[in-house]
């Protein structure tokens, strides 16, 4: 079943063994039912062929070799009051996470066949007990519910009931699907979206078997993103940096259409084409004067990976063959392949669990030096310390300039890239920039490097390149690095992925580039830095804030304890705002072209929420 279908499977099989139970789980069933039936003061009266204790070992058992439980009962088999919540009480010490709840239905034949059917009241009182008491279960209807009268059911369903077990039961009829789905649409209610989406899709960092939540978007235009639910939110993410002008801009949109008409790829083998050669025309003058040479690649971790095996093979070319090792500073990020992520952060570059497979690399404690703070010459030792005694093995040095993005979101003092650029030279590495998340205006300056002024050998960029539009990067380097490594053996840069220079994204990346330079991007970007320095500026105050921090259109609240993103996203949402917190950091990138009213909202939601936890 599992092999062919992606819903979960709960399996009902008795007492089992650990063993048993582990070979279940192997072979895709990830919840095991038993139901405790009743209370534990009461069991031994209605069953003499097995213990309530057997029962629990089965389940603890479940338990242990990674199973969730079920595990309910009947209730109006002669109990008490008492012992109803005798046995709320005994669900809730094992943790259980999904109770179904039967109603006796009283079979002739059986020794409860006299039984006297609960009232309705009883029932409803019942559902609001097991509520209270296992607060966040799944409190499911079960067998026996066709006894209460359609009233009652609406009503159990707004005490407690959250779930229910559909089809027929061993004993009895049970409800058909599509007629608990109208009820549960007529009461107000509403399904999980996206099941296909819960079942099959894979998202960032997410579990397929316990996934975060995700919200299904119609359209997005400006600033905003449009829920299916007809809910529109403002967007602080600018989708992870990129949509700097906002969705469903006209002009980027005009610039894919017409390119669309002509040729969406073609390869970049021998062959070449207008997008390409113009949006490399345009975008040579804004970046550092020395680089001449473009590599455009298909996302950013490619980009980086391009960039390290350019110095790798620079210094092959040059003859250096054991400088072939890399150093970075702490608390970075650099992409999700292989190499992208041997120069991450170890711990906060979420790649520990890689970390004996991957390369190794030298790391340097990030500077302490804030932006906008002293420059603390002792900053600068690690790396001077590393450098003398590994320069012979190291290639070149990574960094993001001046803002660490998904590492920490860190703004650190530009005098720290004067000084490591002085040491490179000094003992001879490639310095490398990683400007993936800071290119494009979002620092204030057009590139993060401009607010130290000191030229890299090599520099990434990718992200905002297109506005959000498609996946591009590119890898930009020197003369120098490239004649070096075209004048020797084996004559060529060794890399060349598929979809190089594709066509749509280089279309699409001037036209989002032109369209920066033209929109008065710097004045934006000063108008969103400055409401934010003064509407963040509350948050210091607050005992859950360890930091605020503005540089250009980011605004990062450092919180003191790890949030819960799936409750802060949620909540978020309920506030019309989309903003997707990591770690302790909940922050705001938001589209250049945001109004101060959009801005405002996303400001008072983010501080409101935070004031929450
Ligand atoms: C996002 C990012 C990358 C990786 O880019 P992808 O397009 O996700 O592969 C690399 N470096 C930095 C600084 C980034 O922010």
């Amino acid at each position: 079943m599992r092999r062919h279908a992606s819903i979960q499977l709960c399996a009902s099989l008795g007492l089992l063994e650990e063993d048993e139970l582990r070979d279940l789980h192997n072979a895709g069933v990830t919840r095991y039912h038993c139901n405790l039936e009743t209370a534990p003061s009461y069991f031994s009266q209605l069953c003499s062929t097995h213990t309530q204790e057997q029962k629990i070992a089965t389940l603890l058992a479940a338990r242990k070799v990674g199973m969730d439980i079920c595990s309910g009962g009947i209730i109006g088999m002669g109990e008490t009051v008492e012992q109803r919540i005798e046995f709320a009480f005994a669900l809730a010490e094992l943790e259980v996470q999904s109770i179904p709840i039967n109603l006796l239905s009283p079979i002739p034949g059986t020794p409860l066949e006299h039984e006297k059917p609960l009232s309705e009241e009883d029932i409803l009182r019942c559902i609001a007990l097991f509520r209270f008491i296992n607060p966040t279960a799944f409190l499911r209807f079960a067998g026996g519910r066709s006894q209460l009268t359609p009233q009652a059911m609406r009503k159990a369903l707004y005490i407690g009931i959250n779930s229910a077990i559909v089809g027929d039961l061993l004993t009895t009829l049970g409800s058909k699907v599509s007629d608990d789905k109208k009820m549960i649409l007529e009461e107000g209610y509403h399904f999980a979206d996206s099941q296909f989406d819960r079942e099959h899709l894979w998202h960032p960092y997410t579990s397929t078997s316990n996934p975060l939540p995700v919200y299904k978007v119609e359209r997005a235009d400006g600033a905003t993103i449009t829920l299916e639910s007809g809910q529109t939110l403002v967007e602080g993410m600018s989708s992870w940096w990129c949509a700097i002008h906002g969705y469903n801009h006209p002009v980027l949109n005009w610039a894919v259409n017409k390119q669309l008409e002509k040729m969406s790829h073609v390869m970049f083998g021998g062959l070449t084409h207008d997008p390409a050669i113009e949006l490399g025309k345009l975008l040579l003058p804004l970046v550092p004067p020395s680089l001449q040479k473009i590599f455009y690649a298909d996302s950013g971790s490619v980009a980086v990976e391009v960039a390290l095996k350019m110095a790798i093979q620079y210094w092959y070319a040059a003859g250096e063959v054991k400088k072939n090792n890399f150093v970075t500073i702490r608390s970075g990020y650099h992409g999700d392949t292989w190499n992208a992520m041997s120069v991450c952060d170890p711990v906060t570059g979420m790649h520990s669990i890689f970390g004996s497979a991957l390369p190794a690399r030298y790391f340097v404690p990030a500077p302490v030096s804030r932006f906008d703070g002293e420059w603390n010459p002792a900053d600068i030792v690690p790396l001077r310390e590393t450098l003398k005694k590994h320069a012979g093995e190291l290639a070149a040095l990574i960094l993001e300039p001046i803002v660490q993005g998904a590492g920490g979101m860190r703004f650190y003092h530009p005098q720290y890239l004067r000084e490591a650029k002085q040491l490179c030279e000094e003992y001879g590495l490639l310095l490398i920039y990683d400007e993936i998340a800071t290119g494009f205006g979002r620092t204030g300056k057009l590139f993060a490097w401009e607010h130290a002024g000191v030229e890299p050998d090599i520099m990434c960029i990718g992200k905002a390149l297109t506005g959000g539009y498609v996946t591009l990067s590119a890898t930009l380097t020197s003369n120098q690095v490239a004649d070096t490594i075209s004048n020797h053996a084996p004559g060529a840069f060794m890399h060349g992925p598929t979809f190089m220079g594709n066509p749509l994204a280089c279309a699409v990346a001037y036209a989002s580039t032109k369209l920066l330079l033209e929109s008065g991007w710097q004045a934006n970007v000063q108008r969103i830095e400055n409401q934010l320095r003064i509407e963040l500026a509350p948050a210091r105050t607050l005992p859950q804030v360890a930091d605020v921090r503005v540089l250009g259109a980011i605004g990062v609240i450092e919180t003191k304890e790890p949030v819960d993103m799936a409750y802060m996203q949620r909540r978020f949402v309920e506030e019309g705002i989309w903003v997707r917190p990591f770690g302790k950091l909940v922050y705001l990138m938001p589209p250049y072209i945001i109004t101060p009213e959009e801005l405002h909202k996303l400001t008072t939601g983010l501080l409101k929420i935070v004031r929450e936890l």
